[in-house]
């Protein structure tokens, strides 16, 4: 449906008269970079059970026993992230905060946010470029070129018979044991506490926020999915950017957010 010209000059109005202005994403902005949904991939979560494959206990436990398993779902997971650049819609966010005091509250754990050039990115669900040891001390970072290697790794391994061994040197720089200890990367899987300090700064800033916009996350990953309450709470206007309807009461601007978003930005604040 083509978006409604009102509709995006209401909610540019409201950016334009805004103050301080937050911005929670989800996998919707990033799919345009060609990194897959989990909810729209065709049946990722079928293909890989959540209680084998969104914990750490069921991690551990198919690694041990369906190797060949876990080498498939950490392929099909970082190959995209691997190779992905930001799309139009993280830019637009970006520029936005030359016009107007922006925090990007994110559950994505691509860092296409701050490849875009937004500065203050709060990562609640973590992020995969960051190795931290069982008290989540940052030991090292990745970077996307490491993140490739991984896969290709991953992808050798695949072809022979795949046994415990195998996968973990290939996975070596992402996951394993050191004298330390247990080191993974810094992310937030199910039945965890999202990431500190950038939970309670989430929350903080939409408390403050006069504007949200919320950006391709269909809510339902609790806790996150609490902020636009928190919003309402504190009296901030919330205007959604997805293709599915996120319901009453909120102003939507339907469609893709790679085609909204540089719009969005344009009208309320002009040309770059
Ligand atoms: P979700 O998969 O539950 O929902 C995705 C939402 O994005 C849907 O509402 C869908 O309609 C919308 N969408 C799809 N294409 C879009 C587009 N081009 N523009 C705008 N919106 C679009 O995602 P979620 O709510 O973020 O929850 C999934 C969980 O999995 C989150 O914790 C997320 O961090 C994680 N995840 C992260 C990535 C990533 O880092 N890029 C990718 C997949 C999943």
């Amino acid at each position: 449906m083509p978006l409604q010209p009102a509709l995006l000059e209401q909610a540019a109005a409201r950016l334009r008269a805004a103050q301080r202005v937050v911005v929670f994403t989800g996998a919707g902005v990033s799919a345009e970079s060609g990194i897959p949904t989990f909810r729209d991939a065709d049946g990722f979560w079928q293909r890989f059970p959540p209680e084998r494959f969104a914990y750490w206990e069921g991690l551990i436990r198919t690694a041990l026993r369906r190797p060949g398993e876990l080498a498939e779902f950490l392929h099909a997971v970082l190959e995209p992230i691997a190779t992905a650049t930001p799309n139009a819609a993280h830019r637009a966010i970006a520029r936005l905060a030359v016009h107007v005091p922006v925090k990007v509250i994110t559950q994505n754990v691509d860092r296409l946010h701050q490849d875009a050039g937004s500065r203050e990115v709060r990562e609640v669900h973590g992020s995969f470029f960051e190795i931290v040891d069982r008290k989540r001390r940052i030991l090292r970072e990745l970077s996307r070129a490491d993140l490739a290697t991984i896969c290709e790794r991953l992808e050798r391994a695949r072809q022979g018979s795949l046994r415990l061994p195998r996968l973990l040197a290939a996975i070596r720089p992402l996951c394993g044991l050191a004298l330390r200890g247990i080191y993974k990367p810094r992310l937030v899987l199910f039945g965890m506490q999202l990431a500190e300090p950038d939970w309670t700064q989430a929350q903080a800033d939409t408390a403050q926020a006069d504007v949200v916009l919320i950006v391709g996350t269909s809510g339902l990953i609790f806790p996150a999915a609490n902020l636009p309450n928190i919003a309402r709470r504190g009296g901030a206007s919330i205007i959604h950017i997805d293709p599915l309807d996120p319901g009453p009461p909120d102003l939507w601007l339907e469609g893709r957010a790679g085609a909204i978003l540089p719009k969005l930005v344009e009208l309320a604040f002009g040309k770059e």
